[in-house]
């Protein structure tokens, strides 16, 4: 079977770098060849909406995916019109996902729980969503954030006229601000035949709105009983086919969404070594229509990202049961340019050893 995949980065990447071993053959499109994903199968480049080129991945491809949020539906469905090749993840996933009014909309109508929330179109409707939500708040373009981009903490009324010089014109959202305790994620996989299978819990730091660890299992019962929960709900809400991430704070013990992502995620790399199915192994099983993967863990993994500068490649691989991920992208401030995971006996052990890399790698954190 031959998977196109619109976006060629590191996900993209790990997914053909799975897929390979099952006999699934891939292709890509993205703006550039250069690319993470470039480096192991075809990239068509050009832009992402393209007609042409999607067009020409459609059919190419017998089943056609993405590895980020950000492209566009529109082009997508003209480009797949009338044309043999299936979609997957569904499309009115990609959509809710790309707007975050929708996606939480969706989730209260689901009965998961969110923070409050008003939408923002006027620096008049901002203050009176200030006045009912109340300080601190973050305001946030409803399109196109990600890592932290495209918003703003709000402390008092005098920070609502550089937010909305910073951000007014988009269509935005403001929160209320979650005093939360921690991040957690939830992974999990839907087959076209229905079958559901969902990843331990992870527990995730991130630092300046990028995620830089994650620790999985992460042992919390009752948290993740309530994560699967939600995440059961919007994976057959949508009918939806291949793996799904839902974000979490957790605050006073409790669950609040925040978003939702329906690719394989940042927070599952470390599936790749410490689960018996990695999340891009399930996602491509999934879409190729193959009978899921067992998605239990193996140990006790940490996952910690390289961020704007690789570090030595022989210091890191010193370390004898270091895993090393090297995107081979070009440094550059906050950019992902690769992840390590490490697998322990016990989670007193993970917890230690990631701390003590964390602390190598960003001692200033
Ligand atoms: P997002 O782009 O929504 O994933 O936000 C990036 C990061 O900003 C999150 O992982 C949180 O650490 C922080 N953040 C976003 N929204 C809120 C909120 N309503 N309350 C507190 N922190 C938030």
């Amino acid at each position: 079977m031959i998977i196109g995949v619109v976006g060629a980065g590191q996900l993209g990447a790990m997914l053909a770098l799975s897929g390979y071993p099952l006999g699934q053959d891939f292709i890509f499109l993205d703006r550039s060849a250069a690319t993470p994903a470039g480096r192991f199968a075809p990239v068509l480049t050009g832009e992402f909406t393209d007609p042409a080129l999607l067009r020409q991945l459609a059919e190419r491809s017998d089943v056609l995916s993405f590895d980020w949020e950000n492209v566009s539906v529109e082009a997508l469905r003209e480009a797949t019109r009338g044309k043999r090749v299936r979609i997957a993840p569904p499309l009115r996933a990609l959509s809710t996902a790309q707007d975050r009014l929708a996606e939480k909309r969706t989730f209260n109508r689901l009965g998961i729980a969110t923070t409050r929330y008003a939408p923002v179109e006027t620096r008049s409707r901002l203050d009176a969503a200030v006045a009912r939500i109340g300080l601190p708040g973050v305001l946030k373009t409803r399109r196109l954030g990600y890592d932290g981009k495209g918003q703003y903490v709000l402390r008092s009324p005098s920070d609502c006229d550089r937010a909305w010089q910073g951000l007014g014109g988009a269509a935005l959202i403001y929160e209320e601000f979650v005093p939360f305790d921690y991040e957690v994620s939830i992974i999990g996989v839907r087959a076209r035949s229905g079958e559901i299978r969902i990843y331990p819990l992870n527990r995730n730091q991130h630092a300046g709105g990028i995620l830089h660890l994650t620790l999985a299992p992460w042992h919390a019962p009752a948290l993740l009983r309530a994560a699967r929960t939600s995440l059961r709900r919007v994976l057959e809400a949508f009918n939806y086919v291949g793996v799904l991430t839902i974000e979490f704070f957790v605050h006073r013990g409790r669950l609040v969404a925040n978003e939702m992502a329906p690719r394989v995620h940042n927070s599952g790399h470390w599936t790749i070594e410490g689960a018996i199915t990695s999340q891009f192994e399930n996602h491509v099983r999934a879409i190729a229509g193959l009978p899921l993967g067992d998605t239990a863990a193996r140990g006790h993994a940490a996952m910690i990202n390289l961020i704007g500068r690789m570090p030595p490649r022989s210091a890191l691989l010193a370390d004898a049961g270091l895993h090393l991920h090297d995107y081979g992208k070009e440094p550059r401030h906050g950019r992902k340019l690769g992840h390590c995971t490490i697998v322990e006996t016990s989670a007193r052990r993970r917890d230690l050893r990631a701390r003590r890399l964390l602390h190598r790698l960003y001692p200033h954190l």
